[in-house]
């Protein structure tokens, strides 16, 4: 099963594990995910769809053996629209989750993020630092209950013996992304294909490690098949670390665009520093990222320079 598997990282997640001749189960609401994307999974004969709000209990669905806990929006758009239910989301939904993997015996692995470290005062990241999140800000209701999803599972494991596992994911973009997501990559990347003024937040000298998709999934399946005794918490990540400012000037000069850069404040709480300490995945799974930002930024504006190409064609056909 893979909850989420309508959004970004969850269709190309999907992909993976029917490619390699799993029956994948995709359970998703469509908050932040899209019809495309279960239309594009509909192709393979083994995938099934279930449009579920895991927030609520799930229904018989027969013998599982590993489930994917993908399900939360990730933009700070997305999960700021409605924080309650965001919230509900990491802890509603992976109760719920848990509870179907600790009845069927499956491994569960949990889509963590590396906000659980906050505006970190540590640097890099490694998964001993308990982090520094600020509970009753507007990012809270994602790090707050992203850290609770956290206790859930190994309250689980501790007390019910489920065999769970948690990926601690940082920054992740790649083709797949959508284009009015409202994360960073996506946001510069679409502004510039199109001229527009490419919105830098707060000065652009906070820093960010980008890990291209290909790379994050690889590490997911990877912990996913892991011995039982592995369970993480454990930092997937690329550790090659940016300004946003830097980032912009790579997008402007790889698409060639006129585009100018305006400032916009920076929102509340805004991490300052991010780098994952990959030391861990790297022993436990030998695992690590491969692809260099300018490959993976190269592919991703291809990407975007198609689907915004399709998209204009389509309204001169509609015309
Ligand atoms: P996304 O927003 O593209 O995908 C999330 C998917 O979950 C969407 O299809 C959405 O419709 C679905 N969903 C949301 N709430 C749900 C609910 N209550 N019930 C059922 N489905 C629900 O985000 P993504 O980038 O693909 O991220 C996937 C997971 O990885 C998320 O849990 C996110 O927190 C985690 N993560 C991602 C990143 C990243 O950089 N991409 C970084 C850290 C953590
Ligand atoms: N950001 C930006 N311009 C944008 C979108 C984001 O400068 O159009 C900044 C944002 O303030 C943050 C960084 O880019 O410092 C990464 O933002 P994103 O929303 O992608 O991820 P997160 O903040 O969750 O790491």
């Amino acid at each position: 099963m893979v909850a989420g598997g309508a959004g970004f990282l969850g269709s190309h997640l999907c992909v993976r594990l029917l490619e390699a001749g799993n029956r994948v189960v995709c359970v998703d609401n469509l908050q932040s995910g899209s019809v495309e994307n279960v239309r594009m999974l509909r192709r393979f004969s083994r995938f099934t769809f279930l449009e579920h709000d895991i927030v609520e209990p799930l229904p018989v669905i027969g013998r599982l053996d590993a489930i994917y806990n993908l399900a939360c929006p990730a933009s700070p758009p997305a999960y700021q629209e409605n924080p309650v239910h965001t919230l509900q989301t990491s802890v509603n939904g992976s109760l719920n989750l848990l509870e179907l993997a600790t009845k069927n015996g499956s491994r569960i692995l949990q889509a963590s993020t590396s906000e659980v470290y906050g505006d970190p005062a540590q640097h890099p990241q490694c998964e001993t630092y308990n982090g520094n999140v600020n509970p009753i800000g507007p990012r809270a209701c994602y790090d707050e209950g992203k850290r609770c999803a956290e206790t859930l599972f190994f309250d689980f494991h501790r007390t019910k013996g489920t065999k769970v596992k948690v990926a601690r994911i940082f920054n992740t973009y790649g083709p797949g992304m959508r284009r009015d997501d409202g994360r960073v990559v996506s946001n510069l990347v679409v502004q510039a294909l199109r001229g527009e003024d490419i919105t830098i937040y707060g000065n652009g000298e906070q820093t960010r490690s980008f890990c291209y998709v290909d790379d994050m999934i690889d590490g997911l399946i990877k912990l996913m098949n892991s011995p039982r005794a592995v369970t993480g918490p454990i930092n997937l990540g690329n550790p090659g670390e940016f300004t946003i400012r830097e980032l912009a000037d790579l997008v402007l000069q790889m698409t060639g665009s006129k585009s100018k850069i305006t400032y916009l404040p920076l929102p509340v709480d805004d991490p300052q520093l991010r780098r994952p300490d990959i030391s861990m995945a790297n022993q436990a799974l030998a695992w690590q990222p491969t692809t260099e930002l300018k490959t993976g930024l190269k592919n991703t504006i291809a990407y975007f320079s198609d689907t915004l190409t399709e998209r204009k064609a389509a309204s001169v056909a509609a015309v």
